[in-house]
């Protein structure tokens, strides 16, 4: 969820004002010390005799007496101190200075004013720094100091089921919701039981928020919001105080959509370990499962929360009457991302005729936040360039910049590089060209990217959800066709093929240990920590070098064979940086019989 978090009552400067009172503190402390300690740096220490012998010399300018303590003040400035404990003693001293008309003052022994105030000042500014700790603590406990969202219906205004495009399965499965929500009586008199706990569970940007708040607004109802992370607390039981305050609120006014954003970050397995945050997020997971436990058929409030790791959460949280419904939402297909980028287009100010469905196509893998987002930067790109309306041009800039980082202009590659890096792009649009099962070339660039030197981009005109063998095979060998040329046409290896090979060599692994393609036949490795023996592992391997080295055998051959035309792109590519589709294809003298681009 990305709703703006309140900042009216952050409580995070309350530990300031804390800390603060406690400078004042510490620096009361030490200007007491100052003060205190001031005196002793110009006094001399003296015994009787030569008190008695300080009040003859005609140099002492005065004398004072606290209790036991004759302190003489020199006509040079400087202190000279005796303590006289005996009463004739003293008595004997007086006499003698007051003989010598030395003025002879008598001083209480009273504190200085400072001393007096500081005395007073230092505990009561502890007590008060106490106090605002404690004060901070009783509010996070009441949960006054938390950040849950209530959105009336006037914020939620606008966002309805209209807004959320291409995840229509999960919509339909809301509604029985919304009518429970919309009248709950009528519900609970037909003896139904609408699900309560609804856990919505797909990747970040699929749309779970969103789909919550349009909920709660087709229902009519008020939405809590509130993120998972936010009870996550230093102190045991602060967390659970806050999930007692957030239902207290919500019964309040039901009925209503508790809408909790990333459960995973409270939800998780319990006991874990012992220390006090751990503790706190057992107690605050406890918490609410209590509080669902509590709802009865007449408490009409519907809680959602998102997840992206549904199988990280405790399973206490999944039994009948808590999180019983998952609903799915998955990133959207083709058809779904182009009514995505059809409602986040509203607004926008698109070249006539501007085809959504060429975008939608070459945007596999995009979530519907990746979409407005896209939009969003071609809307940047085209304003950049004073155009009046947004143009292919614009959103393919920003494609590009989102799945490759933005192009690093005024970054000096010499000439050799930029040879070596051609000539590796090259092998892979010639690999890419030649394989029966891959996807459309897109366009090849010299351009550094990010970390990357070059680019040969390739891109699905549809979404693959079947992938065989063959194509898994074509792809393998169209990653190893840029070290193919380095090798054939160079005669030498660059670092720069380094993610090619790892992901050449991760979708080989996946072909011997997931998808049993590979002369081990259909075997499955589960998760890297279960038991396999060594044997097999050594076999796994052996079966993960036959399928790249074959692929390399591959790549190689389809590099020898196209020299002349991979000399010409490279030439190309020289000269202009980047080449599209259409340019890729003159250089081979092949036909751009697939509608890419
Ligand atoms: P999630 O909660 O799954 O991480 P959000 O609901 O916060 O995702 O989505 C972020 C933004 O992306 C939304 O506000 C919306 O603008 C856009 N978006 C995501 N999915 C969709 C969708 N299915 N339809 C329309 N817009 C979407
Ligand atoms: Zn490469």
């Amino acid at each position: 969820m990305r709703s703006p978090r309140s900042i009216l009552r952050s409580p995070k400067t309350i530990p300031l004002v804390v800390v603060c009172s406690g400078c004042i503190a510490f620096i009361g402390l030490f200007v007491f010390h100052l003060f205190a300690q001031q005196p002793h740096a110009v006094i001399r220490k003296i015994n009787y005799t030569q008190l008695r012998e300080a009040s003859t010399a005609r140099t002492a300018a005065s004398l004072s007496i606290e209790g036991e303590t004759f302190t003489v003040a020199e006509r040079d400035g400087t202190l000279a101190q005796a303590v006289v404990t005996n009463g004739a003693a003293q008595q004997a001293v007086i006499d003698e200075f007051s003989k010598n008309n030395v003025p002879v003052e008598f001083r209480s022994l009273q504190p200085s004013p400072i001393v007096t105030a500081l005395n007073w000042l230092v505990p009561l500014l502890t007590i008060i720094a106490l106090g605002l700790v404690g004060w901070r603590l009783s509010t996070s406990m009441s949960g006054r100091g938390g950040d849950i969202q209530v959105a009336d219906q006037q914020a939620l205004q606008g966002v309805t089921f209209a807004n959320v495009a291409g995840i229509d399965e999960a919509k339909a499965e809301l509604v029985e919701t919304i009518e429970f929500l919309r009248d709950p009586a009528k519900f609970g008199r037909l003896g139904g039981r609408a699900p309560r706990g609804i856990l919505l569970s797909g990747a970040p940007g699929t749309g779970k928020t969103l789909l919550a708040r349009a909920a709660a607004n087709e229902a009519g109802v008020p939405f809590l919001t509130v993120s998972g992370s936010s009870f996550q607390e230093k102190f045991a039981g602060l967390g659970a105080a806050r999930v007692r305050r957030l239902f207290a609120r919500a019964r309040k006014i039901a009925p209503c959509i508790i809408f909790i954003d990333e459960i995973d970050s409270m939800g998780r397995q319990r006991g874990r370990g012992n220390d006090s945050a751990t503790a706190d997020a057992d107690q605050t997971l406890n918490q609410l499962l209590v509080e669902m436990d509590g709802f009865n058929q007449l408490s009409s409030i519907v809680i959602m929360a998102s997840t992206n790791r549904p199988d990280m959460l405790d399973s206490a949280l999944r039994r009948p009457g808590r999180f019983d419904r998952e609903v799915s939402v998955a990133l959207p297909d083709v058809n779904g991302r182009e009514s995505i980028l059809r409602i986040h287009s509203q607004g926008l100010k698109l070249e006539p005729e501007f085809d959504l469905g060429w975008v939608a196509r070459g945007t596999s893998g995009f979530s519907g936040a990746d979409l407005a987002n896209l939009l969003n930067e071609a809307a940047i790109a085209a304003t950049r360039d004073n155009a009046a309306q947004i143009e292919r041009g614009h959103i393919e800039h920003a494609r590009d910049r989102i799945l490759m980082g933005a192009e690093r202009h005024g970054f000096m590659v010499d000439e050799e590089d930029r040879y070596a890096t051609a000539v590796h792009e090259a092998g892979h649009a010639a690999v890419g060209l030649h394989v029966k099962n891959g996807d459309p070339i897109h366009k090849v660039s010299i351009l550094p990217r990010g970390r990357a030197l070059g680019v040969a981009q390739f891109l699905p005109e549809r979404d693959r959800l079947m992938k065989k063998r063959e194509y898994l095979e074509d792809q393998i060998a169209m990653l190893l066709g840029g070290r193919a040329a380095e090798q054939v046409l160079l005669g030498t290896m660059t670092a720069g093929a380094s993610n090619d090979i790892e992901r050449a060599v991760e979708i080989a692994r996946r072909m011997v240990t997931e998808f049993g393609m590979s002369s081990l036949g259909p075997i499955h490795l589960g998760k890297p920590e279960d038991a396999r023996s060594q044997s097999l592992l050594d076999r796994v391997e052996q079966a993960v070098s036959e399928i790249i080295n074959e692929q390399m055998k591959r790549a190689c051959e389809v590099v020898e064979a196209t020299r002349g035309q991979i000399a010409t792109l490279v030439m190309a590519l020289m000269e202009q940086d980047t080449l599209d589709a259409h340019e890729i294809h003159a250089c081979f003298g092949t036909e751009k019989e697939q509608a890419a681009a």
